[in-house]
């Protein structure tokens, strides 16, 4: 996080003072970092040079900001989009159709008929029911849908159970043992390109030794159906590479997972396709946010923050840890709790945790908060949404406002019946 560091005493995205932003802004507000963006985004695409061929689509549901996609998109990547509304963000930070894929379980015909006129590239199909469907709907117009069929490997990923996705009671992809069918099936039927295969085991994944399993595995299914008489050019390997959250967290790195797919799909005769989202965006933002008071508590005080679980779900969610940092630490610490002001108990950033000491009207930031962070925000207790700001050395521009919750309220109606 060097885009993230303290000077004069003061904690700086890049060259600008984080009081800056709050003070024009207000809080609590994302502040993400362009530098850190494109240095991720060149790590991943360098930790995967040695392969003679390589497509990249950003995860677009970890960090969907339209800016955001407009770095990616000038670094080259393309996306993969879960939803018709993700689709349409990507084209407008200017990625081509062709370069975007669409995952997921419950793409709806009204989708997949949106996508495949927009000239999608791939669509990702998870069940024999999908892939028919979209094959109907695409030659109905004349049109081929070019596709992979997304397989559930049956590896646990080691990763919390709520992103876990490749084990065989998750919903997604076909089973392994049924693949090699299905695919005969779908490949047989016009309107569909089918031209391989897909998998994606879990998030915040911080040990490699599934996701090399599970691409032995994919790469056993492959040679089958090569054996079979199938063309498979294209193999999509997912996201999921894990991010360090708190100090002293030891993953594995970009480098890591390059060379252990080099060396597990290499020899593979395809392009290779990649899904990252958290590795990309997750050191690049911080959620910036004020001490609204310090309560007393029974064994620790709580720090009362302006940010919630609204703004920041994840440790709500999925128990995770941000680590929280003074704006201007005074280098004293202090055990404490802290906490968002919804009521709710699950409202909770940290709990004992010895934190930097702060007072009310402090600033602090959440670090690691710019994957699925703003996306997953909500008006939760009728608060605003959050905005976000994206900084570029010594500039910074507003890249999505704060909604009022007055906006909320004025899309809602009384019926006449009630009076
Ligand atoms: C969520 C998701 C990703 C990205 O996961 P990260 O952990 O953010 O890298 C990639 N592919 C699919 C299909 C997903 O659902």
């Amino acid at each position: 996080m060097d885009d993230f560091a303290i000077r004069g005493g003061v904690l700086h995205v890049e060259d600008v003072p984080l009081p800056a932003i709050a003070e024009a802004v207000g809080t609590p507000v994302y502040v993400y970092s362009c530098r850190t963006l494109a240095r991720h985004a060149r790590v991943f695409r360098n930790a995967l040079a040695a392969l003679p061929s390589v497509h990249l689509a950003f995860a677009v549901k970890s960090n969907p900001n339209l800016a955001v996609l407009k770095v990616l998109q000038r670094e080259g990547y393309g996306a993969d989009v879960v939803s018709i509304g993700e689709m349409r963000r990507a084209l407008a930070a200017g990625m081509p159709a062709a370069d975007i894929v669409f995952s997921g379980v419950g793409k709806t015909a009204a989708e997949m008929v949106e996508a495949l006129e927009a000239g999608l590239g791939q669509f990702n199909v998870e069940s024999e029911e999908e892939g028919a469907e979209l094959a109907a709907l695409a030659a109905a117009r004349g049109l081929i849908a070019t596709a992979t069929l997304r397989v559930n490997p049956d590896v646990d990923a080691g990763t919390h159970a709520k992103i876990s996705t490749g084990k065989a009671d998750n919903k997604f992809g076909v089973p392994y043992d049924r693949a090699a069918a299905i695919y005969t099936r779908l490949v047989a039927l016009p309107g569909l390109g089918l031209r391989g295969l897909a998998l994606h085991i879990g998030s915040q994944i911080a040990d490699l030794g599934p996701s090399e399993r599970a691409f032995t595995r994919m790469g056993a299914l492959m040679q089958d159906l090569r054996s079979a008489g199938h063309v498979i050019t294209h193999m999509d390997l997912g996201g999921g590479l894990g991010v360090p959250y708190r100090a002293g967290d030891d993953l594995p790195t970009p480098a890591d997972y390059g060379a252990m797919v080099a060396r597990v799909c290499g020899g593979w005769d395809v392009t290779l396709m990649f899904e990252p989202g958290r590795v990309i965006t997750g050191n690049a933002g911080v959620l910036l946010t004020e001490v609204i008071r310090v309560k007393e508590g029974v064994n620790a005080p709580f720090v009362v923050v302006d940010a919630a679980m609204n703004d920041l779900a994840r440790p709500a969610m999925y128990d995770a840890w941000h680590d929280f940092a003074a704006v201007r630490p005074s280098g004293e610490t202090m055990l404490a709790h802290v906490v968002g002001p919804i009521c709710e108990s699950s409202d909770t950033f940290a709990m004992n945790r010895t934190i930097d000491r702060v007072v009310a009207g402090d600033l602090a930031v959440f670090r690691t908060a710019g994957a699925y962070g703003a996306t997953m925000a909500s008006t939760y207790n009728s608060r605003p949404l959050v905005p976000e700001v994206l900084v570029d050395a010594d500039r910074w521009a507003i890249v999505a406002d704060r909604i009022d919750p007055a906006a909320i309220l004025a899309a809602e109606r009384v019926p006449a019946w009630l009076g």
